[in-house]
């Protein structure tokens, strides 16, 4: 669906005086398409490179154009794909062009980081103003690694964590994935001697969602894992990461005091995104949006000063404080009572009420006078928990 962006600004709006807004880049590109991937990333060229970056400048401004008097920018990411592909001039260039578009106050900027690639850029990316790496690292297990299909090894990891300390880069994530086809106790205590050693600030420890349209399907088909094995692997990793100090503040993350990653907090808190390149979501006030996931697609229409969208949406209060319990209840902390009540005043919470007190009494849910959250202990079956409150 083309829109001019004006049509954006026609339907967002905000009580706020400045909203503090996250700013999201999705750079497609990478270096060979893993086989268990569906983010949308595909093995590109050098022409795509510079046609991505051509864009996204014009798709900076265009938006910008619509509501930079609305907006304060505190939190950037750089997902993919593989943005550490960009060389740092080139991420310099896009931060200057959000700094002169927008009122930027940015207070944590992260650059996905594949391990082993471009190790020699760190520091370049660290003058820049990036403060935060995320490592897709994924195991510590070469074994793990072979079946994944990664090009990495647990040396490059290692390697890229040491010259990103070097580089002076204190907040590092490394992104784990459990629970996979073949994993065995060896990969545990490899996984667990490669945190000790790589001592990360942040991690993110995933199970891989088994999907129909991915290649690795046929890996899960010809090794199937039983629930329960799934369930034993997940909470031994939340055992021992909670002995080695981090705190669980997502179903899937994990954190040193005071590391909890600021930009990946505004999607659990339903606060606002925008979102910039092929693919990538945006939302603000009651509207979401979602790029075209094509490259081209989505640049002839940026660089004809129109936007090319595979969804826009405008949610009723309804549907917008489901979206919110969504995300919400997977912090462990929960969702703040007063604010859902203060945020949605014409909401009838009887509905919710009744299937609140049955989740309570099951002991899914627990409810304080000031939050409602999943406890951690049942993280594991949130899915079926939210279902049953939400629908
Ligand atoms: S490097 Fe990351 S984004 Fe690229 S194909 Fe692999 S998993 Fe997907």
């Amino acid at each position: 669906m083309i829109i001019a962006p004006s049509q954006l600004q026609e339907k967002i709006k905000i009580n706020e005086k400045t909203l503090k807004v996250g700013i999201y880049f999705h750079y497609p590109i990478c270096q060979k398409k893993c086989p268990y991937c569906h983010f949308y990333s595909y093995q590109g060229n050098y022409e795509d490179h510079e046609l991505w970056l051509a864009a996204i400048l014009k798709e900076i401004s265009l938006v910008a154009g619509q509501m930079s008097d609305l907006v304060e920018i505190d939190t950037v990411y750089f997902g993919g794909g593989t943005p550490s592909c960009l060389m740092p001039e080139e991420i310099d260039v896009l931060l200057s062009s959000l700094k002169r578009n927008f009122c930027c106050g940015l207070e944590e900027i992260t650059l996905e980081f594949n391990p082993g690639d471009h190790s020699e850029k760190l520091p370049g990316f660290r003058q820049t103003g990036i403060n935060r790496l995320s490592l897709g690292a994924q195991s510590f297990s070469e074994k793990v690694l072979k079946t994944l299909g990664r090009l990495h090894s647990v040396g490059d990891i290692l390697k890229s964590v040491v010259q990103a300390r070097k580089a002076g880069l204190t907040n590092i994530n490394l992104d784990l994935m459990i629970g996979l086809p073949g994993e065995d106790d060896s990969a545990f205590d490899a996984n667990t001697q490669g945190i000790k050693a790589a001592g990360p600030e942040h991690l993110a420890v995933y199970m891989l969602e088994e999907l129909d349209e991915v290649p690795f399907k046929k890996v899960w088909e010809e090794n199937p894992i039983a629930e329960d094995q799934m369930a034993e692997t997940y909470e031994k990793y939340q055992t021992l990461l909670l002995e080695m100090g981090y705190e669980q503040y997502e179903i899937s993350n994990y954190a040193r005091a005071g590391y909890a990653c600021q930009h990946n907090l505004k999607y659990w808190e339903y606060k606002p995104v925008i979102g910039f390149g092929p693919s990538a979501a945006s939302h603000l006030g009651f509207v979401r949006w979602q790029n075209i996931p094509d490259l081209r697609l989505w640049s002839e229409a940026v660089l004809q000063g129109q936007m090319n969208l595979a969804e826009y949406l405008v949610l009723g209060p309804e549907a917008a404080l489901k979206e919110k319990l969504m995300s919400g209840l997977r912090l462990k902390a929960g969702v703040d009572r007063a604010q859902i009540k203060k945020e949605y005043p014409g909401i009838n919470f009887m509905f919710y009420e009744d299937k609140i007190h049955q989740l309570v009494e099951a002991g899914c849910l627990e409810v304080t006078a000031s939050s409602i959250r999943i406890p951690p202990g049942r993280f594991l079956i949130a899915n079926s928990i939210l279902s049953e409150l939400l629908f």
